[in-house]
């Protein structure tokens, strides 16, 4: 059954309400948020970048569109041994991460955003360092948003969980990654992120801690222990309603939170 006739079945509506109109994009890939939900992103972030950060980064690092290199690092993290770096996983028994204990090395999500925050700020980096660096961001960014990317390591962040949803058999991992994203209402994906950025002003991004990626870290990691953990079946054995409907809000604040902080991250970091 392909995506758009299981959109078609299911019966839980997005929060936004837009004329129903056919999708033609393709299934998720279960690997970070799919490539959907990076580029919903990178579009949101891209239109909150103050002007001037803009020309930058379409002249100086001649990047036209950030959705357009949103999905680069997924693309190249097998070949570069990099894979460790698009999540953390954190102690079983915390609701917290902590560097000392989830990630000693540096290797991961968080830490990277680090990294690749002060290179970006560099003026002494090369335009290449600098280029990749954004790059980076607008994809690790994205992926500390995604609440399994903050799962535990005995369920490999759900990925050793099976569900059944629509109809089929997938991963607690998969479905948070991409399959609970549900944008069949819009006739493109830049009309989706028009409208989901829509939603909010001023008063609510305000509320929304802007800096300290382990912050952000730790509202994932709250997400996925008080609510994507805990997966409801109904009797026929698929995923209970509520769960996905209210799975489908989530995802959708998190793919906009990751937005609005995307673009102030670049905003502070290229003014
Ligand atoms: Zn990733």
């Amino acid at each position: 059954m392909n995506r758009f006739r299981r959109n078609r079945l299911s019966q839980f509506a997005s929060v936004l309400l837009l004329p129903a109109i056919f999708s033609a994009f393709s299934a998720p890939s279960a690997q970070a948020w799919g490539p959907e939900g990076h580029r919903v992103i990178g579009e949101i972030a891209q239109m909150r970048l103050l002007p001037s950060v803009l020309r930058k980064i379409q002249d100086d690092f001649n990047i036209k569109n950030l959705a357009d290199v949103a999905n680069w690092a997924d693309e190249v993290k097998d070949a570069r041994r990099q894979k460790s770096w698009h999540y953390a996983n954190v102690d079983i028994s915390s609701d917290s991460y902590e560097r000392g204990r989830d990630c000693p090395d540096g290797q991961c999500v968080i830490e990277k955003i680090s990294v690749f925050e002060s290179v970006l700020k560099d003026d002494s980096a090369s335009l290449q360092e600098r280029r990749e660096a954004l790059k980076y961001l607008v994809h690790l960014a994205a992926d500390v948003h995604q609440p399994l990317h903050l799962g535990n390591k005995e369920d490999r962040g759900g990925n050793e969980i099976r569900v059944r949803f629509e109809g089929r058999q997938t991963n607690l991992h998969a479905l948070w990654d991409g399959e609970l994203i549900s944008f069949e209402k819009f006739r493109s994906l830049p009309e989706y992120a028009g409208a989901l950025n829509g939603t909010v002003g001023d008063g609510e991004t305000s509320a929304w801690p802007l800096s300290g990626t382990a912050e952000w870290a730790n509202e994932s990691r709250r997400l996925a222990l008080d609510f994507a953990y805990l997966v409801r079946v109904s009797e026929n054995g698929e995923l209970a309603p509520e769960y996905v409907s209210e799975g489908r809000k989530i995802v959708e604040t998190q793919l906009l939170k990751a937005g609005v902080r995307l673009a102030d991250l670049l905003n502070r970091s290229l003014k």
